[in-house]
């Protein structure tokens, strides 16, 4: 079969490698010519584990293309999906002028059959308003052509994107036609060799199917961060908590830890854009606006240890930072609260020196010369008066605290992700903060 994938970024570029490699003739389109020379040399725009690997194999196989004209293969492909972004805007609602001009795109040039689906995250109507907007330029062309739309929200994971994709828990699929649904099943039976998995429904409840999995997700990590806060000042610890309650089969010990808040590119904007969709039909989400709330406050909960400790004397103190991804396994800082504490600090009067594998020129992007970049973990530990570890690495979990030790001028280590072991750092002379210890 062959198919086409407009936006091609971390979902698109996922997706149109993974079905690629399942055998699929698979064309990725984007807007953006920089990226697509790119990827026509093999030059992949993010970091994402696995992913060089198969695109490079698919493109020596001929069976992964790129291009910035949808125009050039539309007539081409049986499937296009649409994986642009659906960034958040000011009142929270979901922007949609990029799913729509690619509607636009696919009504000015369609001249047979199309199965369009749509993988960006929308709310709840937008599969009408994508029919409404190509049905309104055919009959601008006064041409008659059918098609049909299908929506399959995407739930893989940064870091682990590829594995996900490949084995998918499950794949929600929303269609209202037959033919529709004959196609989705056969581009994905490859994904589907153990079990059948695919979740079909009618397209509003797949919309919603996406946004209420991440809106429960943002909602289980403010829950155990509001435990851990509390936890903190009534001296309970939220780590022996999460075991007590996860070992229950009706919560379960998934996405339960306690940190220094959720960033990203999906949950902090699909839980403004529930929200704001629920308003829309005067409904009040209230969970959501505290599960939003608490987040926003969480955010600063590593810098708040910190002030205490040095009795809001920050300036003039040397901080090092572990970690400015939004999360391991990525360059990506959307939503960081890498940034929310950098900027505290810097407002404080303080000196960064900050350290990640993938994300130090991403935040270079924001923060310039105004903090110090290190090329390894231990150079950011010199001369600091504190580490601040806000993005758990791997290679942060087992450090060389020794010379460590030796290296920082006064030895506090505050743990945003409750990775390290008290009583191990306090005997060696650390003070040591985590989260609802
Ligand atoms: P992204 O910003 O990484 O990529 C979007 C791409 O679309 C960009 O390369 C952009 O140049 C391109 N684009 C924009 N308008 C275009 C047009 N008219 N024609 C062709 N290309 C165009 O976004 P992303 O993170 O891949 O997210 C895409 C969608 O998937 C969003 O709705 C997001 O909420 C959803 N989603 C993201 C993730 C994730 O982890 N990133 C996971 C699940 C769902």
């Amino acid at each position: 079969m062959k198919i086409a994938i407009v936006g091609t970024g971390y979902v698109g570029l996922v997706t149109g490698s993974c079905f690629a490699e399942m055998g699929t003739d698979v064309t990725c389109i984007d807007t953006n010519t920089d990226k697509i020379e790119g990827l026509k040399k093999g030059v992949i725009p993010i970091f994402e584990p696995g992913l060089d690997e198969i695109v490079a194999r698919n493109i020596a196989a001929g069976r992964l293309h790129f291009t910035t004209s949808l125009a050039e293969c539309i007539n081409d492909v049986e499937v296009l999906f649409i994986a642009v972004g659906t960034p958040p805007q000011e009142d929270g609602s979901s922007d949609l002028q990029h799913v729509l001009a690619v509607a636009k795109n696919i009504g000015q040039h369609i001249e047979k059959y199309l199965l369009v689906v749509n993988k960006s995250t929308v709310p709840v109507g937008t599969a009408q308003k994508v029919r409404q907007t190509i049905v309104a330029e055919l009959a601008a062309r006064n041409k008659n052509i059918e098609f049909d739309l299908a929506s399959n929200p995407e739930f893989l994971k940064e870091g682990d994107a590829v594995n996900d994709f490949m084995r998918p828990d499950r794949v929600v699929v929303g269609v209202d036609s037959e033919r529709a649904k004959n196609l989705i099943t056969q581009l994905y039976n490859p994904f589907m060799f153990v079990n059948f998995r695919i979740l079909f429904m009618d397209i509003p409840s797949a919309e919603m199917t996406k946004y209420a999995a991440n809106a429960m997700l943002a909602t289980r990590v403010s829950f155990m961060n509001d435990i851990a806060n509390l936890c903190d000042l009534l001296g309970a610890n939220v780590n022996m908590v999460r075991q007590g309650i996860g070992s229950d089969s009706r919560i379960g010990s998934k996405f339960l830890y306690a940190g220094c808040g959720y960033g990203g590119s999906c949950f902090p904007k699909d839980v403004k854009a529930l929200i704001q969709t629920a308003k829309e039909k005067k409904y009040n989400m209230q969970i959501l606006s505290a599960v939003e709330a608490i987040n926003f406050e969480q955010k600063k909960v590593v810098f708040n240890k910190l002030h205490q400790h040095f009795n809001g004397s920050l300036h003039g103190k040397t901080i090092a930072i572990w970690g400015l991804a939004f999360k391991p396994q990525t360059d990506d800082i959307r939503e960081a609260t890498s940034l929310t504490i950098i900027q505290l600090l810097l407002d404080a009067g303080c000196k960064i020196n900050a350290y990640d594998f993938a994300a130090i020129q991403e935040v270079k992007h924001i923060f310039g010369d105004k903090i110090n970049y290190t090329d390894n973990m231990l150079e950011a530990t010199q001369n600091a008066d504190a580490l601040l570890l806000i993005t758990e690495w791997k290679e942060f979990r087992m450090p060389n605290w020794e010379q460590i030790k030796n290296q920082m001028n006064t030895h506090v280590v505050v743990d945003g992700r409750n990775i390290y072991n008290r009583d191990q750092l306090t005997e060696m002379g650390f003070t040591y903060y985590g989260i609802g210890q």
